[in-house]
């Protein structure tokens, strides 16, 4: 008696059909398959699981102001090159080939726009451009955009989504870490509001300068929130990191921040919290600038 017979079958290879692409995401959190129209109907969050995926400046935009309310500021201001890095690929290819993913020329929208009462500056970073990360030209917005706010005596929101500094500009990049932190404190000084909006994921670089410095910090649900990232810190300490580290959660226990909010909840909490802060920004305006010596017209 054979002990290995040939099987009676052959396989069939069938084709598959093609897919039209995009049609279904894989959730990075649940690894679920989901349908991309059932998560673009959340505003960009899973079904299964609630997390929030990233999405595009200008579909945050669209969630956050009033149609057509919305004016950009330096929408053209493009990065150099300033150490000429050329690694595989160089830096002016890497910006070029990002560039040409979408409407802006680098990794943070900036401007001005209607939020229920307020007209508020906003800033909004695209994780999608170079991870999101601060270079010369971010740190530059960013700053334009609270000095402009300062003078126009309005209230700041800045989206985050960022790995951090830029490494392709070095210390260059890092210099906008204190140049935005400077820009924030201006903006204080005049008891002006900043609320941070941290979403996945806010790091680095980034998070070591203006995004931590908000009056108000808010994070969306399941963001990985921190400095260095978890597998560095646990490369670095040889020590296991507890279950949910850096995640909005284990950061808001922690103390890092006020709030967490769903994306469907977040432009209703922010005309809030602008509510609380604004009226009391010019009552402080008031007290800060007292005339008592200066003579009105009414008294002659
Ligand atoms: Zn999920």
């Amino acid at each position: 008696m054979r002990l290995f017979v040939r099987k009676k079958y052959t396989a069939i290879k069938v084709q598959k059909k093609d897919l039209p692409s995009g049609l279904w995401v894989k959730c990075q959190d649940c690894n679920e398959i989901a349908y991309k129209h059932e998560i673009d109907a959340l505003q960009g969050v899973c079904p299964k699981c609630g997390f929030h995926f990233q999405i595009l400046p200008q579909e945050r935009l669209a969630q956050m102001v009033e149609t057509g309310s919305f004016q950009e500021w330096d929408a053209d201001l493009v990065s150099a090159d300033p150490l000429e890095f050329n690694g595989q690929v160089s830096y002016v290819a890497k910006l070029a080939e990002n560039r040409r993913k979408g409407p802006l020329k680098e990794a943070v929208l900036c401007g001005q726009g209607r939020m229920g009462p307020f007209t508020v500056a906003l800033g909004i970073m695209d994780f999608n451009f170079l991870g999101g990360s601060m270079g010369s030209v971010v740190g530059e917005k960013i700053t334009r955009l609270f000095e402009r706010a300062t003078r126009q005596r309005l209230g700041i929101i800045v989206v985050c989504a960022t790995g951090g500094a830029r490494m392709y500009e070095g210390l260059f990049s890092l210099m906008q870490m204190a140049k935005t932190s400077a820009a924030v404190a201006a903006h204080a000084q005049a008891a002006l509001p900043f609320i941070s909006v941290l979403t996945h994921p806010s790091m680095a670089g980034v998070m070591a300068s203006f995004a931590t410095l908000g009056d108000v910090i808010i994070a969306e649900p399941k963001a990985l929130i921190g400095f260095a990232g978890p597998r560095v810190i646990k490369e670095t300490t040889r020590e296991d990191i507890p279950k949910g580290f850096q995640r909005s959660e284990f950061v808001l226990k922690h103390g890092l921040i006020d709030m967490i909010v769903p994306r469907k909840d977040l432009t209703s909490t922010l005309i809030r919290l602008l509510g609380y802060m604004l009226p009391l920004v010019e009552e402080k305006a008031n007290i800060q600038h007292p005339t008592p010596n200066s003579t009105s017209p009414n008294q002659g």
